[in-house]
């Protein structure tokens, strides 16, 4: 099987199960017209997002890497009323046509993004008491992982999911010397997770629209 039957898979299980939504369309039409790259979670990624929210019954979702919005949408859709996400951005053009997507996904009101080196962001609101979050998704650069698991447990409970996207890198992730940044950070990441005896977790390698990559899940323990 081929990238082109991986899509081809993705097109016939996003038609059936992912309904064609104006919305989300619209994140990534106004992503792409503001030349943001289409780095987003595919659709049945995004619904996995969703579904994993919905089933941990989220009141609060921590985003790491908001990009245009799109996956933003997908777990914010997927909060009660009362329901607050937070999400990190570190470049503010990516941010600004974030923003304009929320706003025209009636979201902005249940979403703070903050703009900045999201190390530096995941600090100030350790700093500021925020959290716990219900859950977690890193998604921005794979360097930067491993900090952000140690910030994340600090902004956990006993029981918050922590998604990380993009931890197979096209089967890289299983080459101690790649002499790849990403795949290093990752492979940190991963080791401190198992090392980590707070955490539960699991990875899962995944093809599709996206090409080959993979996911990881966690969730914390007492
Ligand atoms: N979650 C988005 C989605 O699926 O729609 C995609 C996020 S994209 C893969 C990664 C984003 O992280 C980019 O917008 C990038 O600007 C941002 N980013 C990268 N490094 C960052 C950093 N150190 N701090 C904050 N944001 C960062």
């Amino acid at each position: 099987p081929s990238q082109d039957r991986w899509a081809e898979v993705d097109d016939y299980l996003t038609g059936l199960l992912v309904p064609e939504d104006p919305v989300l369309d619209h994140v990534l039409s106004a992503s792409a017209a503001a030349g943001l790259p289409p780095i987003n979670v595919a659709p049945n990624q995004g619904k996995l997002l969703h579904l994993l929210a919905v089933i941990t019954r989220a009141h609060t979702i921590l985003e790491v890497g908001t990009l245009g919005g799109y996956s933003t949408v997908w777990l914010g859709r997927a909060l009660p009323e009362h329901g607050r996400l937070v999400t990190l951005e570190g470049d503010p053009r990516h941010a600004e046509v974030a923003r304009s997507n929320l706003e025209a996904a009636g979201l902005l009101g249940k979403v703070d993004i903050h703009i900045g080196p999201a190390q530096q962001t995941m600090a100030q609101l350790v700093t500021a008491g925020m959290g716990p979050f219900d859950l977690i998704f890193l998604d921005a650069d794979k360097q930067g992982y491993p900090a952000y698991l140690d910030y994340s447990l600090s902004l956990s409970r006993p029981g918050t999911v922590l998604i990380a996207d993009n931890v197979v890198r096209g089967g890289r992730v299983a080459d101690p010397d790649s002499g790849d940044g990403a795949v290093e950070g990752v492979r940190s990441f991963l080791e401190l997770v198992a090392d980590e005896p707070r955490l539960s977790a699991t990875a899962v390698q995944t093809v599709g629209a996206k090409g080959y990559d993979g996911f990881a899940l966690a969730v914390v323990g007492s």
